[in-house]
């Protein structure tokens, strides 16, 4: 009997070449595993007492962060669970967070949403399609109940860019970015996540970054280990405004899209039906791997315009072999477990240190 790793192609991390102090000095592959260690590990050089979300390519409208890590109050987290699985938009949200725990018509129980009630219908409509809150019909009345208190689960949000070769240009260009982030303060916390040199003193330091972003140096030489990561720089807190409501919202919102899309998703944009797709472990991480160029494959080369793609053969995807469906599916469900186990251990973790 093959085991988990056979089927999806997953190899131990002597195989492949790792060159530089991460495997493949891909980039793509750094912010997979530095999304893998923060899951792992975080907060860097602390103890855990929240339950991390960790999501990549995660942001505004204006700015889009590397890696987000969301801090959530572990029971909170629990109670969150009850609305399933998927993000909630700001529409679902406007409706789950003010459903009423008795029976209501939906405008008499929902504040005025500032644009026409036809819209917040449609998301009544959705919402109860979801599961989110109950629905019934009262003459030409809809009206809504909750399903349970929406909770507050959301503590700190914390922005990670990933830049493991820092050099003068990039921490130049890279400074802009998280001075606008510092003075927005739309996170609680922005580092800038580096590739260890060994070195006694880290070159990211010398650079020129706001004395308020923390670097942290991650050596991924051996994959991920839990303390592959090392506290170079300290981040300041930022002082957001409380009082700002529109700032609130979209930190939940953004939080809520953390929640629902993790970071594994990068296979969703990759080619996982093609034959050469392999997911290959680097220590405690699974990362993509390309058995057609012999490398860490970037999300982008990994595309149907990839002359190298073939796609799975047909008996892949007979009598169940190596799983049903095919390794394509496979390697999806496997990552998708994966993402929902790692949600339930990072409550307990955080349980279990309390
Ligand atoms: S051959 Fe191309 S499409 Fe197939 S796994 Fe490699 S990079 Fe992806």
């Amino acid at each position: 009997m093959r085991s988990e790793d056979d089927r999806t192609g997953a190899r131990s991390e002597s195989e492949g070449s790792v060159s530089g102090r991460y495997p493949g000095d891909s980039e793509f592959v750094f912010e997979l595993l530095a999304c893998r260690w923060a899951e792992r590990s975080w907060p860097p050089g602390g103890a855990r007492e929240s339950a991390p979300i960790v999501a990549r390519q995660l942001g505004t409208r204006r700015r889009r962060w590397d890696t987000v890590v969301v801090e959530a109050d572990p029971e909170a987290l629990e109670a969150r669970a009850r609305f399933g699985p998927r993000t909630l938009d700001s529409d679902l949200l406007h409706v789950v967070r003010h459903a009423p725990r008795e029976w209501a018509w939906y405008r008499d129980a929902l504040p005025h949403p500032g644009y026409p009630w036809r819209y917040v219908r449609a998301a009544v409509h959705r919402a109860a399609g979801r599961g989110v809150v109950e629905k019934r019909r009262n003459g030409n009345r809809i009206e809504i109940r909750r399903i349970a208190p929406y909770p507050d689960w959301v503590r700190r949000i914390v922005a990670v860019e990933n830049k493991p070769d820092l050099d003068a240009g990039a921490a130049r260009a890279l400074g802009a970015q998280l001075e606008h982030d510092v003075s927005r303060a739309l996170a609680d916390e922005v580092w800038v996540a580096t590739a260890a040199t060994g070195a006694s003193v880290e070159p990211a330091l010398l650079e020129d970054m706001p004395v308020e972003a923390g670097i942290l140096a991650l050596d991924f030489a051996d994959g991920v280990r839990r303390d592959a990561g090392e506290v170079v720089w300290h981040p300041s807190r930022l002082e957001p405004d409380e009082t700002d409501d529109a700032r609130a919202e979209t930190r939940l919102e953004l939080a809520e899209r953390a929640y629902g899309r993790g970071w594994r998703s990068f296979v969703g944009t990759m080619r996982p039906d093609c034959r050469h797709f392999e997911l290959r472990r680097r220590g405690e991480a699974l990362v993509p791997w390309c058995a057609a160029k012999g490398k860490h494959q970037s999300a982008a080369e990994c595309a149907g315009s990839c002359s190298a793609f073939e796609p799975e053969p047909p008996r892949w995807r007979t009598k169940g072999w190596p799983i049903e469906g095919g390794p394509g599916k496979g390697i999806r469900r496997l990552l998708e477990g994966r993402r929902e186990w790692v949600r339930e251990r990072g409550r307990e973790r955080a349980f279990e240190r309390r």
